[in-house]
């Protein structure tokens, strides 16, 4: 099926003005006009005034339903009351960056509480610091230098977790032993190819495999428990089990990047969901319902490999350095604990698993009536739209769906961004939405994409 963009752009535009006049204003002062490089959108990335509840506005005016939800990291809804009357409350004290006190204690205590076999936990400044400070501590701990990812995972930018993301399948070599790509220049390439392993998700046996052969010199694997960010390739029953097994007869270190799943499918995350004791987790975006903070949770004798030099009276670093003067900024960590409060009877998790199976049933059906394959995979809210006639597997079985380039997909994306749905215009990527949604946002979601198959020629 041949889809023109033309019509929808054109009218786009004139809906965006300001958007675009801004663009050409920040392109002068920022590079690509955007603070991070996933917010450039061709032909212009919109500017926004405001978010309530399940919308957000642009500088334009125009109002979405919101199936973006900050990368996932809105888990409760946009300026969700209970949250920002805790940050306006904490604000009062006058506590912001580089205190503890009791409010980041407590917080503390609430995140062992509901996450399960967390022992300890530390306050981190953004995901990709709390994966970073996760692998010192996996190497500090172990002394080992490598690491195993899975190819089509991503956890931030750290260069060694920061490789073979998006391998242009030409150069991403065997299936079963996929070649180690840096995501960036400047990093130092020859390093990460050395001391980052990557592996295939959802096969065990090339696991094991690789795990087998480097154990001397792995220190952990690292996992999305469902690849997002490609999408939502879920886990196939056991491999995450298999995976537990496989790091523990090892001794290698085994942590779950919870950066997008945690919270969402279940209070206590992905480790609850799918029954895996992990020795480490890393969390974020839905951490605070968009505050900036970040997490590592643990067992103790690990995360304690990273704690201060207690018997130093010159105040010394310990082994394995943490630190960070945003780390528990307290208007985050008062974002945080109201969030947890929401978050810990398990009723958010239940209504965003509620939606979200909504949503995969509604599109198969429409699917079933169209002439296309489409599917919707994801869970707590966090989903994708996959044209397939299967869920897939791994990161090559999701890269090559929709004829590889996200045509289809970009269609629909524009077309419902015309008619006041947002979701962000890349081909697998991950779409959320928060327990501020309902189901009439659901139903609009998906009226929104049978009136696109109506108006796309045959
Ligand atoms: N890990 C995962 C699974 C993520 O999806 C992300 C961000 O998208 C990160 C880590 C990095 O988090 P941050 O963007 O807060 O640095």
């Amino acid at each position: 099926m041949e889809i023109s963009h033309a019509g929808v752009r054109s009218k786009l535009h004139v809906q965006t003005i300001k958007s675009q006049e801004m663009f050409q204003r920040a392109s002068k002062v920022i590079p690509g006009g955007v603070h991070s490089n996933a917010r450039y959108l061709a032909p212009y990335p919109l500017y926004f005034l405001k978010s309530e509840g399940n919308k957000i506005w642009d500088i334009d005016g125009n109002e979405y339903l919101d199936y973006f939800v900050n990368h996932g990291a809105i888990v409760l809804g946009h300026r969700y009351p209970k949250v920002e009357n805790a940050v306006r409350n904490q604000m009062e004290s006058g506590l912001a960056a580089g205190y503890e006190s009791e409010l980041t204690v407590t917080t503390t205590e609430d995140l062992v509480q509901m996450i399960p076999h967390a022992e300890m936990a530390r306050f981190a400044g953004s995901g990709s610091d709390a994966v970073m400070s996760s692998i010192h501590i996996a190497r500090g701990y172990t002394g080992r230098r490598k690491i195993l990812k899975t190819e089509g995972a991503w956890h931030g930018t750290y260069d060694y977790a920061c490789a073979s993301y998006r391998s242009p399948l030409a150069k991403a070599g065997p299936k079963r032993t996929p070649r180690t790509i840096p995501e960036s220049t400047g990093f130092v390439h020859e390093d990460i190819i050395k001391n980052t392993i990557v592996a295939p998700f959802n096969d065990s046996t090339a696991l094991e495999r690789t795990v087998r052969k480097n154990r001397r010199k792995l220190a952990a694997v690292i996992v999305e428990p469902i690849i997002h960010n490609s999408g939502a390739i879920m886990p196939k029953e056991g491999y995450l089990k298999s995976a537990r097994e496989i790091t523990e007869k090892n001794d290698i270190l085994l942590i779950f990047d919870e950066v997008i799943t945690g919270f969402r499918g279940a209070p206590g995350g992905a480790q609850q969901y799918f029954g895996i004791e992990a020795d480490m987790a890393t969390y974020g975006k839905a951490i605070a319902n968009g505050y900036p903070v970040a997490a590592i949770v643990g067992k103790k004798d690990i995360l304690e490999a990273s704690g201060p030099d207690v018997k130093s009276s010159i105040g010394g670093f310990g082994g394995v350095i943490y630190g960070g003067t945003f780390h528990a900024h307290h208007l985050a960590v008062a974002a945080c604990k109201a969030t947890m409060t929401e978050l810990k009877d398990g009723r958010v998790a239940r209504h965003l698993n509620d939606l979200t199976k909504a949503l995969a049933k509604g599109v198969e059906d429409i699917s079933k009536q169209s002439h296309l394959n489409m599917r919707v995979e994801g869970l707590g809210g966090e989903f994708t739209i996959y044209f397939s006639n299967r869920a897939p597997s791994n990161y090559r079985e999701a890269i090559t769906t929709d004829s590889g380039n996200g045509t289809k997909f970009l269609s629909l994306q524009r077309y419902l961004q015309q008619n006041g749905i947002r979701l962000l215009p890349r081909h697998i990527y991950h779409h959320g939405f928060s327990y501020s949604h309902t189901p009439n946002d659901i139903e609009r979601l998906l009226q929104g994409m049978r009136d696109w198959l109506d108006q796309s020629p045959k």
